[in-house]
C-alpha cells in the first residue's frame, strides 16, 4: 500500500493548490480526483469556461454594436458560429487543465483517478482507474460544490439546465429564462444575451445581486434594462414544467399574482451545495453540519484533527481564490508555520460587462454593525480613458471610517474594475486610509484613476475631475 504524508481528495483550485504547497514544503503528497481531468468546478465547468465565453461574446457584440462608431466596416453579415465558439472554450480547458497535470509531474505529486472516500481516519479507498487502498498522515478535503436546485424542479439537463449545460449548448436560446439573479446567472446571461437570446432573471429577492452593496445591483440592473434583458425581482418561482421545446415557469410577484414566462430553456442558478456525495466521511468520524457543509476550526480542521477541509466544501464563499488561499493556509499549518487568513478581504467579482467588483464591508453592513462612515464616489465617465474606449457605464465607491479615514470596503462597477479591486486589497491588507489612496500618483489616463478619484472625493470631498 502506497503511504503519504498527505492525501487530497479533490483536485479544483482548493485541491490541486494545496498540492503544490504541500510538495513545495518537502511532504510527499497524493491528490486523489474522480474525473479524467484535473481542476474541477473551476477549470472545467466554472470561472475558466464562463470566461472563455463572455470573451467570445463581448467581442461578438463589440463587432455587431461598436465598431462603427470606431470607424471599423465590416462588409457583410457578421455571424455567430456557437460550435466554434463551444470548441474554443473547450480547448481553453483543455489547454488549462493540461497545465494542472504538467504542475503536479513537475512537483512530484502522485495522481489517483477515482472515487475518493474513507475507510478511517488515514486510509481512503480509491474506485475507478486507479483502484487501490492509500494511507497517509494527514488527509485534505477538497471535495467542493455541485448546482444546488429547487426541490420542486426537474432538471433534465437538456432544456432545464444548469450553469454545466449552459456553457456547451449546441443552439442559441431563443427565451432563456434564468431563475436566480446571482453571479452565475447574470454572467450566462449576458453571454447568451449578446449572441441574441431574449432573457429574462427572475430573482426571489427584490434585487440582483444581494449579497452586494446595493449600489452595484442597481448599476448593473440598468445595464442589463439597457440591453433589453426583461428583470424580474421579488418573484418567487413556482414551477417549471416543459411542454416539447416550451418551457414554462410560474412565479409568484410581491401582490401575490402568478405571473407565467414561456421560453425555450430555463436555466436554474440559484447557488451551488456543498459536495460530499460517496465520501463516506462518517467512517473517518468527520462531522458533516445541517447546511451539508464540512464543520471546520479556525485551523481548518476538522472534528478529527488529522483530517482539514477547504474550499466550497467548507463555510464561506464559494470562490476559486478563497479555496487557493485555504490550500496554502493548510499546507503551510501541517509545515508547521503560522499562515492567516484575512476573510473580509477575499474580493468578490462578477465578470459581466461592466464588471462588478468589491471588497470589505459594504454599507448595508457598517450601518447594521454601527460603524460611522464616509462615502467618496466617482464615476467612471468622468475619465479620459473611459471616454476613449466608450465604457462609461458605473463608477468606484470608496467607504472610509468616519474618524480614522481608514479604507473599510471599496465598491466598484466599470471597465476592468475585476482587475482593478486588486489595488483596493492591497490597500486594505496595509490597513491605508482614503487619504493614503489619493496621494499615491495613478498613471493618466487610466481606469484605476477612478480608485484614485474615488479616494480624493472620500477626503473632503476633493475630487478633481467632477
Ligand atoms: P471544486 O472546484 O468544485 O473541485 C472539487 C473537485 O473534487 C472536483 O473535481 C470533484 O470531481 C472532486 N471530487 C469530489 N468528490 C470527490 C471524491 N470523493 N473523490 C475524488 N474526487 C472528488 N469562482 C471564482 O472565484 N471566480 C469565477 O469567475 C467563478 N466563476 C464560476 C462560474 C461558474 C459557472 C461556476 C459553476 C462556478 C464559478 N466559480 C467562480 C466558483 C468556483 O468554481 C469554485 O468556488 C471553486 O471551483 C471551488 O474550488 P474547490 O477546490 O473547493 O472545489
Amino acid at each position: 500500500m502506497k503511504s503519504y504524508d498527505v492525501a487530497i481528495i479533490g483536485s479544483g483550485p482548493g485541491g490541486y493548490v494545496a498540492a503544490i504547497r504541500c510538495a513545495q514544503l518537502g511532504m510527499k503528497t497524493a491528490i486523489i480526483e474522480k474525473y479524467s481531468t484535473l481542476g474541477g468546478t473551476c477549470l472545467n465547468v466554472g470561472c475558466i469556461p464562463s470566461k472563455a465565453l463572455l470573451s467570445s461574446s463581448h467581442h461578438y457584440e463589440e463587432a455587431t454594436k461598436h465598431f462603427e462608431e470606431h470607424g471599423i466596416e465590416i462588409p457583410g453579415d457578421i455571424k455567430v458560429n456557437l460550435e466554434k465558439m463551444i470548441g474554443r472554450k473547450q480547448a481553453v480547458v483543455d489547454q488549462t487543465t493540461g497545465g494542472i497535470d504538467f504542475l503536479m509531474k513537475k512537483n512530484n505529486i502522485d495522481v489517483f483517478e477515482g472515487l475518493g472516500s474513507f475507510k478511517d481516519a488515514t486510509h481512503i479507498k480509491i474506485e475507478g482507474k486507479d483502484a487501490q487502498e492509500i494511507e497517509a498522515k494527514n488527509i485534505i478535503v477538497a471535495t467542493g460544490s455541485k448546482p444546488s436546485n429547487l426541490p420542486f424542479i426537474k432538471l433534465d439537463k437538456e432544456r432545464i439546465i444548469t450553469s454545466t449545460e449552459a456553457l456547451k449548448l449546441k443552439e442559441i436560446p431563443k427565451h432563456l429564462i434564468i431563475i436566480g439573479g446571482g453571479v452565475i446567472g447574470l454572467e450566462l446571461g449576458q453571454v447568451y444575451r449578446r449572441l441574441g437570446a431574449e432573457v429574462t432573471v427572475v430573482e426571489f429577492m427584490d434585487r440582483i445581486l444581494p449579497t452586494m452593496d446595493a449600489g452595484l445591483s442597481k448599476e448593473l440592473n440598468k445595464v442589463f434594462k439597457k440591453a433589453k434583458c426583461k428583470m424580474m425581482p421579488s418573484h418567487k418561482v413556482q414551477s417549471v414544467e416543459r411542454n416539447g421545446d416550451e418551457v414554462i415557469v410560474k412565479a409568484e410577484n410581491k401582490k401575490g399574482e402568478v405571473v407565467e414566462f414561456k421560453g425555450d430553456y430555463c436555466l436554474v442558478s440559484v447557488g451551488r451545495r456543498p459536495y460530499t456525495d460517496g465520501l463516506n466521511a462518517e467512517a473517518a468520524g468527520v462531522k458533516i453540519n445541517d447546511r451539508g457543509q464540512i464543520e471546520v476550526n479556525e485551523h481548518l480542521q476538522t472534528s478529527v484533527s488529522n483530517i482539514y477541509a477547504i474550499g466550497d466544501v467548507i463555510k464561506g464563499a464559494m470562490l476559486a481564490h478563497k479555496a487557493e488561499e485555504e490550500g496554502v493556509f493548510v499546507a503551510e499549518t501541517l509545515a508547521g508555520q503560522k499562515p492567516h487568513i484575512d476573510y473580509n478581504l477575499i474580493p468578490g467579482v462578477v465578470y459581466t460587462w461592466p464588471e462588478v467588483a468589491a471588497v470589505g464591508k459594504t454599507e448595508e453592513e457598517l450601518k447594521a454593525d454601527n460603524v460611522a462612515y464616509k462615502v467618496g464616489q466617482f464615476p467612471f465617465r468622468a475619465l479620459g480613458r473611459a471616454r476613449a474606449s466608450g465604457d462609461l457605464d458605473g463608477f468606484v465607491k470608496i467607504l472610509a471610517d468616519k474618524t480614522t479615514d481608514e479604507v473599510l470596503g471599496v465598491h466598484m462597477i466599470g471597465a476592468r474594475c475585476a482587475d482593478l479591486i486588486a489595488e483596493a486589497v492591497v490597500a486594505m491588507e496595509y490597513r491605508a486610509s482614503a487619504e493614503d489612496i489619493s496621494r499615491m500618483s495613478h498613471a493618466h489616463p487610466t481606469f484605476a484613476e477612478a480608485v484614485k478619484e474615488a479616494a480624493l472625493a472620500a477626503t473632503e470631498d476633493r475630487a478633481l475631475h467632477v
